[in-house]
């Protein structure tokens, strides 16, 4: 997102170090109940501009990585009022801007996120009108910029994690012996091993088939659903079957499945829950026939 809408200052302020690989960044957009989460219109923190820039003031919760990061993308409400669409910002931030808190880690199924998933405070952050990322009120057009090639980061991580618990399970089953046979040669597990497998080739060809699109400049925002809520669900299933095949081993800490079964799950709800994504793939089908049948009239 950076590389597409920051200024050449930004660039060298917050993407160059970042792209070193010195700074984490977070991106802090959801906030409690009744602020933005599945509906991102919520929006409720406020940036006012006036002497000196802009005044940021609002809550959020669940930023990944905010503890320890280096600088935050904050989604601010900058005209309008909660509930109506478009009016928000993005603002880049150092972490050590005064007026911004990292309150507490929530704790989560999932572990492995450095920096772990915080609630944030933004109290009276003042920041320069050179902070504004791109346009004023354009904030939720560049979101779609983020969230497409975010949620393909997201499948490719997670299906290499499935495939990894995958091959650990089989490898399992294919020795492991009971009722005068192996693991590996009864139905019900034979079953399971080739769910595993065409769930993983599934995810892989939607995975290509949106990353083929965004390659090619479009906003893949269908494929990109499409892949996202199939992975994730996929990779749930993969992980689960998994774990089942190993018995008791796999709900244990002695193989990596217990701990990928719960670094998974939450996969289903952020980068948009799969009801999110299901209504916005169903609403574009039916839009799509509602125009086809107009044209035809
Ligand atoms: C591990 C993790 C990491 C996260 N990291 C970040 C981050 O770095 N930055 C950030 O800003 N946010 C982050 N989030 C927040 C995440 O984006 C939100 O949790 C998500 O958008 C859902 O919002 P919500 O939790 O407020 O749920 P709600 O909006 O309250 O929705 C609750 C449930 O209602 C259902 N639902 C919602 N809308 C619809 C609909 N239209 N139709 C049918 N059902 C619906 C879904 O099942 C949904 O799960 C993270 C969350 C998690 C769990």
């Amino acid at each position: 997102m950076l590389a597409h809408i920051a200024n050449p200052e930004q660039k060298q302020q917050f993407l160059e170090p970042l792209a070193r690989g010195d700074v984490r960044s977070a991106f802090a957009m959801t906030e409690p109940a009744p602020g933005a989460g599945s509906d991102p219109s919520a929006l409720a923190t406020r940036a006012v501009r006036g002497e000196g820039g802009w005044r940021i003031n609002g809550q959020k919760w669940f930023i990944t990585g905010a503890d320890g990061a280096g600088f935050f993308i904050i989604m601010a409400r900058t005209s309008g009022e909660p509930g109506q669409r478009g009016g928000a910002t993005m603002f880049l931030a150092p972490a050590d801007t005064p007026g911004i808190r990292v309150e507490r880690h929530i704790e989560t199924l999932d572990r492995s996120m450095i920096g772990g998933h915080c609630e944030v405070f933004f109290d009276d952050v003042l920041v320069p009108d050179s902070a504004v990322l791109g346009a004023v009120d354009r904030g939720f057009d560049y979101a779609q910029v983020r969230l497409g090639p975010a949620r393909m980061t997201h499948v490719m991580r997670w299906l290499g994690a499935a495939r990894r618990g995958h091959d650990v399970a089989v490898a399992h089953v294919a020795e492991r012996q009971g009722f005068g046979s192996r693991l590996g040669d009864l139905g019900m597990i034979q079953k399971m091993v080739a769910d595993n497998e065409i769930d993983i080739a599934a995810t892989r060809a939607l995975l290509t088939q949106a990353c083929w699109e965004l390659d090619r400049g479009e906003t893949a925002a269908n494929a990109t659903s499409i892949a996202k809520t199939f992975a994730a669900e996929a990779i749930f299933r993969i992980v689960d079957r998994s774990v089942q095949m190993c018995g008791g081993l796999g709900v244990s800490g002695d193989l990596p499945l217990a701990r990928l079964s719960r670094e998974v799950r939450p996969f289903r709800i952020y980068d948009g829950p799969s009801e999110v994504h299901r209504w916005a793939i169903a609403k574009r089908a039916v839009g799509a026939a509602r125009r086809a049948r107009r044209a035809a009239e």
